[in-house]
């Protein structure tokens, strides 16, 4: 239903005479705003000027300089009351109470008045798997009949149904469907995705999504980070050989790459019957030397030690965790490294939950994503995840807000520019039409973002 909203146009409004300008949707280089002269930002989107004003709870998750917000910390939301921001070239450049506001600006200055609502960072979902071609509703089916994801996958269902698909789909067709999620996710909140590949799982296939994610990186006014994770399954190819696909990928897959720079992680599926634990080194130790950090799917569906290995190779991010155990987490809090948390993924499938609250109270550093994927997890939205995390995983709200958004720009390496709202970041935020930030996570099931802010600018669906 969603995608018949997408043939959208984006439009900034300015409070000058003749108010809206009009672009074609997401185009990064909007030939209309050239005379304005407005520069491009960091980011490489549209850096625009913004002046918000009446907002009645400024949540700013802010670190303070910090990578990461651990323990307590997670709950200190720097919210600030009847508040303004000012955004200028796509930069955060004044937060503060309005009745602190000094500064004036130009007659023409564009600026928004939130009427009392809510303001907070725009989410950050640094996990998912969003490239893919064909769906899966008949596995749903399956397993609502009580089919488990693993029997799917053992009768040819799970990824390489999807790889099916993507092996004969034209990077057209991918980038076309993707688009229409990434512009129903910015109207849900999400200002910065992660997008792997790991349907294609053979050279030429991994590298057209790869070249698809990085074509959208530049097209669209989403921020978009690319993974490389051709160890996502074995292909059927190899009848289950994997230490030969492992050196297809560190030999020939990671090299080219790296050197065309398509990727900025490399990730493996580390599990039984996919990779096991040296097999997801090896890949994930070359690929760092081919410049892509490394990623880990750890622990999911069972406790192999991948949060080990991760705390070992020094990944930026270990992800699923459901299954991790007490030396897991203790190697984890010697790290580094972020726990990326999936619980839309326990919910879809119906299994066990990530321990959050041990791994919280540890003092690991929590994100949250939505492993958006047609298999595993059908969604897209950010503030479902953090239902889910608050009723199944004992998060509280605003934990739940902190790992959706500046914890997990850490996970991609990026909270010194995006996850929080604060002078000098990317001007990536959301009004929302509810009374209190807890709203978000507490009332679900509806999208109450009401703007979605990139780069100062406000788009409109
Ligand atoms: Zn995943």
């Amino acid at each position: 239903m969603f995608l018949r909203g997408c043939l959208l146009i984006v439009r900034l409004r300015l409070q000058m005479p003749s108010s809206f300008l009009t672009f074609q949707r997401f185009s990064k280089v909007p030939t209309g705003f050239a005379s304005l002269n407005f520069p491009a930002s960091q980011q490489g989107g549209v850096g625009l000027n913004l002046f918000i004003k009446g907002i009645s709870q400024l949540v700013t998750v802010a670190s303070n300089g910090k990578r990461t917000k651990t323990c307590s910390e997670m709950h200190e939301l720097g919210i600030l009351d009847e508040a303004g921001v000012l955004c200028l070239k796509g930069k955060i450049d004044w937060i503060g109470r309005m009745r602190e506001w000094n500064r004036s600006l130009p007659d023409a200055f564009p600026e928004i008045d939130a009427g009392g609502k809510v303001v907070m960072p725009g989410f950050v979902d640094s996990h998912t798997h969003m490239m893919f071609a064909g769906s899966r509703e008949h596995e749903f089916s399956l397993r609502s009949q009580g089919a488990t994801y693993q029997q799917i996958a053992e009768q040819g269902g799970g990824i390489l149904n999807t790889v099916q698909h993507v092996r004969v789909a034209s990077k057209r067709e991918l980038k076309k469907t993707t688009s229409r999620y990434l512009t129903d996710m910015m109207r849900h909140g999400t200002t910065t995705v992660e997008i792997k590949s790991g349907y294609g799982l053979r050279m030429d296939s991994e590298i057209k999504m790869l070249e698809a994610i990085n074509e959208l990186k530049n097209e669209e006014i989403m921020t978009i980070v690319p993974t490389f994770i051709g160890a996502h399954a074995v292909p059927p190819e190899y009848n289950g050989g994997s230490d030969v696909y492992v050196r297809k990928i560190t030999d020939e897959m990671i090299p080219y790459i790296g050197k065309k720079n398509l990727a900025a992680f490399c990730d493996v599926f580390c599990e039984k019957g996919y990779f096991e634990l040296d097999e997801a080194e090896r890949v994930l130790v070359k690929g760092k030397k081919f410049g892509m950090l490394p990623k880990i799917h750890a622990d999911e569906l069972t406790p192999l030690g991948g949060a080990q290995l991760a705390a070992k190779v020094g990944a930026v991010s270990a992800d699923h965790l459901e299954n991790v155990t007490d030396k897991g987490i203790a190697a984890l809090q010697r790290s580094d490294v972020v726990a990326t948390l999936l619980p839309g993924v326990s919910f879809f499938l119906g299994h066990g939950y990530a321990p959050a609250r041990r791994l919280i109270d540890a003092g690991v550093p929590v994100a949250i994503a939505t492993d958006f994927n047609p298999g595993s997890c059908m969604s897209y939205s950010m503030p479902m995840m953090m239902t889910i995390a608050c009723t199944q995983m004992q998060m509280t709200p605003e934990e739940a807000l902190t790992a959706s958004t500046v914890n997990a720009a850490a996970a991609l390496n990026m909270s010194s520019t995006v996850g929080s709202i604060e002078i000098g970041k990317n001007a990536d935020l959301i009004i929302a039409d509810i009374p209190d930030y807890r709203f978000m996570a507490y009332h679900f099931g509806t999208n109450h973002v009401w703007k979605t802010i990139k780069n100062g600018t406000i788009l409109e669906f």
